[in-house]
């Protein structure tokens, strides 16, 4: 007994230790003063400017933390302005970090509180922030992913921060949880209207305007090809079987997603109707 318990806090220790090893952390720089933050498989950006510091979704507390001691090598200018993407946990935790010299900027539907902290400023359809020299466009994507997500984009370095609607190269997570997906194609198409040359997503490595637009086209072909599986009278199984998306067989995440995609797809078309 005692040596299993040993062989047991062994095993705890191995794999805590690992897992604080393997927190993925970097900065590279996008475009001119617009900057690339990772925490393992979460991306958001920052701007730095002379008159203070733009900071985007804080991922979470440890990520928040290692970030503002990062840009204190940078600059020495305060962060003056945090803005959320949208409310969901996995991006939005940790905003506390940043909240004691910013002033703090959501979408109108994010709820009183994010991870403890309150918005400053909320807005319907567009907002924008101008300081040191930046303008940073913020634009409302209407219900899809989520209910409060906004894109937004740095001028004058033109690079577009759009989260978990859109990625490059990569099919959609999982079943498309916490998504109405007609809505989540509108949100694409939203993207796609704004004007800028670099898209740099929550998740999966960076692109331009036409990887959004190969995104909302992959989610529009699953659609209309397990529309037409299931008023066909086939199963979801049957569609998993059949539909094997060849021509994204290259793209990220495919041999692991591709079924849950197909599911999530016959799932959402089933709930609301559509069949
Ligand atoms: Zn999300």
């Amino acid at each position: 007994m005692p040596r299993l318990f040993a062989t047991l806090i062994a095993c705890t220790l191995l794999a805590t230790g690992a897992f604080a090893q393997d927190v993925k952390r970097s900065i590279t720089k996008i475009a001119g003063d617009v900057y690339r933050f990772q925490n393992n498989f979460h991306y958001s950006i920052f701007v730095v400017t002379p008159e203070g510091v733009v900071v985007t979704d804080p991922i979470n507390r440890g990520a928040a933390e290692w970030l503002k001691a990062e840009i204190g090598k940078i600059t020495d200018q305060p962060i003056k302005y945090l803005i959320y993407s949208h409310s969901h946990g996995d991006h939005a935790s940790g905003g506390a970090v940043f909240a004691d010299t910013a002033e703090v900027i959501a979408h109108r539907n994010a709820p009183d509180t994010i991870d403890g902290v309150a918005p400053n400023t909320r807005f319907d359809d567009k907002h924008s922030v101008k300081i040191g020299g930046k303008t940073v466009e913020l634009t409302y994507l209407g219900k899809g992913h989520g209910e409060d997500l906004i894109a937004m984009v740095v001028r004058p370095e033109n690079v577009a921060f759009a989260v978990d609607a859109v990625s490059v190269n990569r099919v959609p997570f999982r079943d498309f949880p916490g998504s109405d997906i007609a809505g989540t194609i509108n949100q694409i198409k939203t993207i796609e209207s704004l004007d800028f040359e670099i898209l740099s997503p929550g998740h999966g490595g960076m692109g331009v305007k036409a990887d959004a637009t190969a995104h909302r086209e992959y989610v529009e072909k699953l659609m209309a090809a397990v529309t037409e599986g299931l008023k066909a009278g086939k199963t979801t199984d049957q569609l998993v079987a059949e539909l094997t998306l060849d021509e994204y067989a290259n793209w990220g995440s495919y041999k692991n997603w591709r079924e849950p995609n197909i599911r999530g797809m016959a799932r959402w078309l089933m709930e609301n109707g559509k069949i």
